[in-house]
């Protein structure tokens, strides 16, 4: 376009335009509106000069026949007087002129007809026509029409017209330009907003009126100048963030640098090619390279070779994406010094992904200095623990060689005990009984602690009766509580069960350890068991509490008490005793046994113990035992081989009663001598004996016996220190294990020879007792005769409740100790209490006390 090129405003431009396409029209109009006129006065001018010839010809035609030359004179006069009419003449029928009229300077010019009117140079349309008369050609008339008066309309019509077209054409340039300017006001609105908004104005706005096409326009710039205005903000907040986060970015790269150069770790980072890119000072001094020395070279400088080459694979294989072992952990490796030498170095390495690459962060110390340490603490710890080891097994064997002898005592004070009538003498008897079966006690604590520090204490795993535990337990008490006028009560929940399989002997020793405790520090009130189990995966879960309301223990040595040698009150411990130990050995154990112990406690008020422990389901089937072994013989013969002369004299008087011949060895030489030499059906084998040791001396027995082919049993005979009670299978048939009391004796015999014979009297009095409870049996008795004193005098002084109840405990327990009459007698004295017969249950009460005195004396 011709305007897009001109520099001019639009607003001119559509003025312009309209005035152009005004221009045209008008040019066109003018054309059109000129070639009409022409052509109409054109046909004017020919009409009338045909008008005029034609006028004239009927006029002159008479007068030229007749010369009236005065008439054609006034006609060509009259007809030239028309203003239009430039001349008119009439020739004669040789061409002279015979009349004419008109404009001088038309009639002078020679006659020359026009075919148009456009061709009358000369200014007058020239025409003619010829006059006949009949056939006799008589003149010709000429006329002029003068074309000045036509060509004067026409430039006077064209020139109104072009100065109607002028006027037209500003008039169109203005109204144009007005449109124009009303047109683009708004475009300039918008023009000078953009034009804003370019600048840097923000929120610029414009009128919108009405609701045409540019109102509609203004609403889109209005909107999309807020929308610029958002946008800006945005980005504005947008570089405000950024901004922030560019100096946040660099303080905390200065920090980070600050740090690494600060820090007393060495830290590495390299990329997965395994090149440095960072090495601060620490790193510097550790390895001895400088930063610009190992920058862009390969970390694998640093280690050794064979480290560096796995190294490199790690790094190869290595996915951002996925878990890594070395990421995140700390590893103990070694470190190349540039001087050559190797040293340990405990290394962390994190991994971290910045602009697509991955970086890895390696912080190092070196451990030189420390695992020096660690390796003196290790020696230390070692030492230590050789050292405890030592104590340890001092303890173990001093226990046990104390417990030698403690049994010899503990044996022979029974003994004099059961023989003994002088009351005074048998006080003084029963304190030393007493005191040695305390010192036994503590003993047996001390070998329980180092079996179990050293691992060797073993848990049985036998079916038995649960309950039956409680209830012996909570009985063997029950005198000790009566004693100090403390209820003793028991709750067994219906979910304890029967039967488990599992440690009774370690079950006992625990609820004896906290009954025992209750006892011990209970003066007044009583002492409570309470148990319940569930079962958990297979197994049953016992919870036993034994509550007391007693002395309590205070809440700083709650915790303690569970520690080794520890009792809560050193005061207290002065007057009550004990060693500390029970309830470290109680925690040892229940803990072996799958379960836990705790304390609460009010000072003053009393104090509870809970445990847990947990045992196996019973075996249904009962297991096929191992045969055990037994000789048939009425009169057996028996050598053992034991260094201690107490213990053989002990032996010695234990067997008094029993149908055995016993020879004895004093080491291993004189056991092989004298089993060469003699003839027995069992040997009973001390395994720690002086000249030979008693395995050596088995040993050599049994080559006499693979020889001769009479293998007889022999058994090892020594006490459960710390692994021994593993005796080799293939050296001996079985165990006996010291210490022993009449009754272990006995029973072991018994087991072995079952065709001793039983005194008619101890078939008579029915009594079995299970051999685990075989040590708690003298103790019973004794209580039990003593309850049977009291049930006496109460039942003589008429109280029959009270018997009657003395009855009840008394029968509850006979049977479980293995004295079914005990039972027997107990359940008919409490019915005659109960039906008030006075006399029967004087009379079984007789009948008890003789049992009793019989079982004493047998047994004790
Ligand atoms: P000890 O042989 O001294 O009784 P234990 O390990 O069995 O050893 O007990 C440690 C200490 O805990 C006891 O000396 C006593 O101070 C405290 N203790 C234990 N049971 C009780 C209890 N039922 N009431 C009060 N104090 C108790």
């Amino acid at each position: 376009m011709i305007f897009g090129r001109l520099n001019m405003s639009f607003k001119l431009k559509i003025a312009l335009g309209a005035v152009f396409i005004q221009m045209v029209t008008t040019a066109a109009a003018l054309y059109v509106s000129v070639g009409f006129l022409k052509e109409y006065g054109e046909r004017e001018i020919i009409l009338r000069a045909e008008t005029a010839v034609n006028l004239l010809s009927a006029s002159a035609e008479e007068a030229i026949l007749v010369n009236d030359y005065a008439l054609l004179d006034s006609l060509t006069k009259s007809l030239s007087e028309h203003k239009e009419v430039a001349y008119a003449r009439v020739k004669n029928e040789v061409g002279s002129t015979i009349a004419q009229n008109g404009k001088k300077e038309f009639l002078s010019v020679p006659f020359e007809a026009d075919s148009r009117v456009s061709k009358a140079h000369d200014g007058s349309f020239d025409t003619y026509a010829d006059l006949y008369s009949g056939n006799y050609y008589i003149g010709r008339i000429e006329v002029g029409i003068a074309t000045g008066t036509y060509t004067r309309f026409i430039s006077d019509t064209l020139r109104e017209m072009f100065i109607l077209a002028g006027i037209q054409i500003c008039t169109t340039l203005i109204f144009a330009y007005l449109l124009a300017h009303i047109l683009t006001r708004q475009i300039y609105r918008i023009a000078d907003a953009s034009a804003r908004i370019t600048a840097g104005e923000l929120g610029v706005t414009i009128a919108a009126d009405g609701n045409d096409e540019l109102a509609a326009v203004s609403e889109t710039f209005n909107a999309m100048s807020l929308s610029v205005q958002n946008s800006h903000e945005r980005q504005q907040a947008i570089l405000n963030d950024l901004e922030k986060a560019k100096k946040f970015a660099e303080e905390e790269s200065a920090k980070i640098r600050a740090i690494l150069e600060t820090v007393v770790d060495a830290v590495v980072i390299i990329k997965q090619d395994g090149s440095i890119t960072a090495f601060n000072p620490a790193a510097e001094k550790m390895f001895g390279y400088s930063e610009e020395e190992l920058l862009g070279k390969s970390v694998n400088i640093l280690m050794p070779h064979e480290a560096a080459l796995s190294h490199q694979q790690r790094l190869d294989s290595f996915d951002f994406g996925k878990r890594s072992a070395v990421i995140g952990i700390i590893r103990d490796i070694e470190g190349v010094h540039s001087d050559g030498t190797h040293f340990p170095i405990e290394m962390a390495v994190s991994a971290s992904m910045i602009d697509g690459e991955v970086y890895f962060t390696g912080v190092i110390r070196d451990t030189s200095e420390r695992k020096k340490n660690e390796l003196e603490l290790i020696n230390a710890k070692q030492a230590a623990e050789e050292a405890s080891r030592a104590k340890t097994a001092f303890m173990a064997v001093m226990s046990h060689e104390i417990r030698t002898p403690m049994n010899v005592v503990i044996g022979m004070v029974d003994i004099l005990k059961t023989d003994e009538t002088d009351k005074n003498r048998l006080s003084k008897l029963e304190s030393i009984a007493g005191a040695a079966e305390n010192l036994m006690g503590i003993l047996n604590d001390l070998l329980d602690l180092a079996k179990l520090d050293t691992g060797k204490m073993e848990l049985e795993n036998d079916n038995f009766d649960l309950r039956e535990v409680f209830s012996v337990t909570a009985d063997f008490f029950s005198y000790a509580a009566a004693e100090k006028g403390l209820n003793l009560y028991m709750f067994m929940d219906e979910s304890v069960p029967e039967k488990v399989k599992g440690d009774r002997h370690r079950l006992r020793q625990i609820l004896s350890n906290l009954i025992g405790n209750a006892v011990k520090f209970t003066p007044t009130g009583s002492i409570t068991i309470k148990a319940d189990a569930h079962a958990e995966d297979g197994e049953t879960v016992l919870h036993v509490e034994v509550a007391d309301t007693g002395i309590g223990i205070s809440g700083e040595n709650i915790e303690r008490i569970f520690e080794e040698f520890t009792q809560a009150d050193q005061s207290m411990s002065r007057k009550y005793g004990g060693s500390g130990l029970g309830l470290a050995i109680c925690r040892r154990l229940v803990r072996m046994m799958g379960g836990d112990i705790s304390a609460h406690s009010t000072p003053g008020k009393g104090s509870s113990f809970i445990f847990s422990v947990r045992f196996s389901a019973p075996d249904n089937i009962k297991q096929a035992d191992s045969e055990p072994v037994a000789v048939r013989t009425a009169n057996p013969s028996v050598l053992i081989a034991e260094d201690s002369e107490d213990n053989r004299n002990l032996i010695k008087m234990y067997t008094k009663s029993i149908p055995v011949k016993i020879t004895f060895a004093e080491d291993g030489q004189d056991a092989l001598d004298k089993y060469k030499s003699g003839r027995f059906h069992l040997v009973l084998m001390d395994r720690r004996m002086p000249v030979m040791s008693g395995d050596e001396a088995a040993e050599a027995i049994r080559t006499v016996q693979n020889l001769s082919g009479d293998r007889i049993p022999v058994f090892s005979f020594s006490a459960n220190l710390p692994g021994e009670t593993d005796f080799p299978q293939d050296l001996y048939d079985g165990h006996f294990s010291k210490p022993f009391k009449k009754k272990d004796l006995e029973d072991f015999l018994n087991s072995v020879f079952p065709d001793i014979v039983k005194t008619a009297e101890e078939e008579d009095l029915r009594i079995s007792i299970d051999p685990d409870l075989a040590d708690l049996v003298p103790a019973y008795i004794t209580r039990k005769t003593e309850e049977i004193a009291e049930m006496r005098k109460a039942a003589e002084n008429g109280d029959l409740e009270k018997a009657g109840f003395i009855a009840h405990s008394i029968k509850g327990t006979g049977a479980s100790y293995g004295f079914e009459i005990i039972t027997e007698l107990g359940k008919a004295i409490e019915e005659s209490a109960k039906a008030g017969d006075k006399n029967s249950v004087i009379r079984n009460i007789s009948r008890l006390e003789d049992y009793t005195a019989k079982v004493r004396k047998i047994l004790i």
